[in-house]
């Protein structure tokens, strides 16, 4: 391995999270038990939600959390290009239509006015997603929302932490589903949270996560627990676990630093990259704080003689990893085919995806690697400007 070469993404992790396995693995409890519920109630006071259910990943929080709206075969919901395929497919699980819908050109969240355009008696929900950490627009999403009798689902799997008008994303809506998949905000390996404030949906999500069992099953096989227990439903298994809590509740103690210093990142290439004519930076509304999940920038591509693939490949071969976030969701193929669907239809995605680019944010990069990222860009792109 290149030790000069800067990964696109890290997880910070220190000897903390080591020993909490270690302890784990030593009280021989694995599964479900005392560490998850005590990383629930952690994550739930550091939100201020008032449930908080652990699961496997963000698209089991999303699958159940439809499952409790009650969607079913022939509903629509509507949800953003510009997002992780798995915020369209769990609308598919159920047999129902994800109604793709277009982004708006500064922020890549959610467009306002494609919601309302979109809306049909077979709409049930919206699922805006808080696009690289910034927060959409959820005033407005709300009372469209509240105007037409739907339920919102925020995708948070980028904004840990996040405000929107001095709120906690995470307190906004009904509900609000995060991930802690390893390259997220806080990492697990693999995980996901369901903040929500409607008692009936936390309890349908509890039992759904863990087969239909009623609530305490996890308990089943411990010294307070009992052999017997009933399904009501037949669930899933979506659980968290305790080894997953324990990488979990040390990343939750360092989770306003993570922030701070994916801030300080931020500032540092705004700073840097903001009066480069060759590319163009994102939109930071100032009501809002995004978790700087990302750090994307949109490549001028009329002012290069090269490609974005060109350019991604130069910065690599200059020991720089990048991502692109994402592809949309219009154009894989399953959706594409299946709904037929056009780039004519999302004009604004379409013309930013080739554009896009999420420079390295995280609190393992020291300022050299910062700075080292900025010159090496800046190099590349002054020498492809046409
Ligand atoms: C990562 C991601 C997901 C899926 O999260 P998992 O925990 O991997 O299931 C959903 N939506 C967005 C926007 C994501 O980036």
């Amino acid at each position: 391995m290149n030790r000069d070469f800067l990964l696109f993404h890290k997880p910070f992790l220190s000897e903390e999270e080591v020993d909490e396995i270690v302890d784990t693995v030593r009280s021989g409890w694995l599964s479900m038990g005392p560490k998850t519920l005590r990383f629930e109630s952690e994550f739930n006071s550091y939100i201020g939600a008032s449930k908080s259910i652990a699961v496997s990943s963000w698209t089991a929080a999303g699958h159940l959390t439809l499952e409790a709206f009650g969607i079913k075969a022939g509903d629509e919901v509507i949800v953003p290009t510009m997002t992780f395929p798995a915020t369209a497919e769990i609308v598919c699980y159920f047999g129902a239509k994800p109604v793709i819908v277009d982004v708006s050109e500064d922020t890549l969240n959610i467009s306002l006015k494609e919601i309302e355009k979109s809306i049909t008696p077979k709409t049930k929900a919206i699922i805006p997603v808080h696009y690289g950490g910034q927060p959409c627009d959820m005033d407005e999403i709300l009372d469209i929302a509240k105007k037409y009798g739907l339920k919102v689902l925020e995708d948070a799997a980028h904004s840990l932490p996040a405000t929107y008008k001095g709120k906690r994303i995470g307190t906004i809506s009904d509900v609000t589903c995060f991930s802690f998949y390893a390259t997220k905000t806080l990492s697990t390996g693999e995980g996901g949270m369901i903040c929500t404030n409607d008692d009936e949906l936390a309890e349908r999500c509890s039992i759904m996560r863990l087969h239909g069992i009623n609530r305490d099953a996890w308990k089943r096989y411990s010294e307070s627990g009992s052999w017997y227990y009933e399904v009501v439903a037949p669930g899933f298994k979506y659980n968290f676990t305790d080894l997953q809590a324990s990488l979990g509740l040390p990343q939750l103690k360092k989770v306003d630093y993570m922030w701070e210093s994916r801030k300080q990142i931020a500032a540092r290439y705004t700073e840097a990259l903001k009066d480069l004519e060759t590319i163009e930076l994102h939109t930071v509304k100032d009501d809002r704080e995004s978790s700087w999940h990302l750090f994307p920038i949109r490549l001028h591509l009329e002012k290069l003689n090269k490609t974005r693939a060109q350019i991604i490949e130069e910065l690599r071969k200059n020991n720089i990893g990048v991502g692109v976030h994402f592809m949309p969701v219009h154009q894989h193929l399953y959706y594409n085919e299946t709904f037929n669907l056009s780039d004519n239809e999302f004009p604004i995605a379409s013309s930013v995806f080739p554009r896009l680019l999420s420079l390295p944010i995280y609190p393992g990069m020291n300022e050299d690697n910062v700075d080292r990222v900025i010159s090496v860009l800046i190099d590349i792109l002054n020498r492809a400007k046409r």
